[in-house]
């Protein structure tokens, strides 16, 4: 079965975008997944087709209006219902004030029918939106700020399109990634072994595997207790908690 992406915009022209090439553009090509566009202006109801309007209580921008994003949703949501086996996809909506995407939840959201995300622009949405909708997930993709969500969603689509059976070459190549076990991937080396008088680690061409092992998990630990602090507090937490210890859900 495929796996059916829809995307709410009010810039369809931007999708399949980058995701056409390379190796998410074959797999849209043999159906591996699909991309459908809903051009959230459709979903206006007036005769100027007006998607975003002044922010109560002042201020700069134009936020977009909850009574059209709700319609474009309702209609994204009834349409993957109808297309697919009935099961509901998530639906996300990229917001610099939602949580941050983990690819815990891309491994998740890969594995189902598909996602419909919406995207903003502008100021962003109408809060009532999240409200009314409480099953739209505010998702982020990290702590800057884009002109739209639909570079967000891009990235998204591009990190589940990879994990799609058949989609990537080697199949173990997803497995010893950076944050699949909690920890960033190992630094990589290829030829030439020698480089502006820097040489390729001896260990890497020892032969000897449980030695590489070992010094690509001393590798990952270092890097990720320097640059990610937080990925380490929590990779330590769950190393040093009792095997018997539940699992903690953040
Ligand atoms: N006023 C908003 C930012 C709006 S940016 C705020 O300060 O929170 C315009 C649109 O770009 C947003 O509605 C969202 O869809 C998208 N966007 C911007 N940054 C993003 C991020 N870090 N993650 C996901 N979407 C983002």
């Amino acid at each position: 079965m495929s796996f059916a992406a829809s995307i709410l915009t009010l810039y369809p022209e931007m999708f399949p975008g980058p995701l056409g090439v390379s190796l998410a553009g074959r797999a849209l090509e043999r159906g591996d997944w699909s991309c459908e566009t809903l051009q959230i202006r459709d979903f206006a109801t007036d005769k100027h087709r007006t998607v975003d309007d002044t922010p109560a209580g002042g201020g700069a921008g134009m936020v977009l209006k909850c009574d059209v994003l709700a319609a474009a949703v309702d209609h994204a949501v009834a349409k993957s219902r109808d297309n697919g086996t009935g099961e509901a996809v998530p639906i996300l909506a990229m917001t610099p004030r939602g949580k941050p995407i983990t690819q815990e939840r891309i491994r998740e959201i890969a594995s189902g029918p598909g996602v419909a995300i919406l995207c903003g622009r502008f100021e962003g949405f109408d809060e009532r939106l999240f409200e009314a909708r409480p099953e739209i997930e505010q998702v982020s993709m990290g702590d800057i700020v884009l002109s739209g969500g639909e570079p967000a969603a891009l990235a998204i689509l591009d990190a589940c399109i990879r994990l799609l059976p058949g989609v990537m070459g080697a199949p173990s190549s997803g497995a010893e990634e950076s944050f699949e076990n909690g920890l960033l991937e190992y630094p990589q080396y290829t030829r030439p072994q020698q480089w502006e008088g820097r040489t390729i680690p001896e260990v890497l061409r020892s032969g000897d595997h449980a030695k590489i092992a070992a010094w690509r998990k001393a590798r990952s630990e270092d890097h990720t207790r320097l640059r990610r602090p937080d990925l380490w507090e929590r990779y330590s937490d769950a190393r040093d908690r009792p095997a018997s210890g539940a699992r903690r859900k953040d």
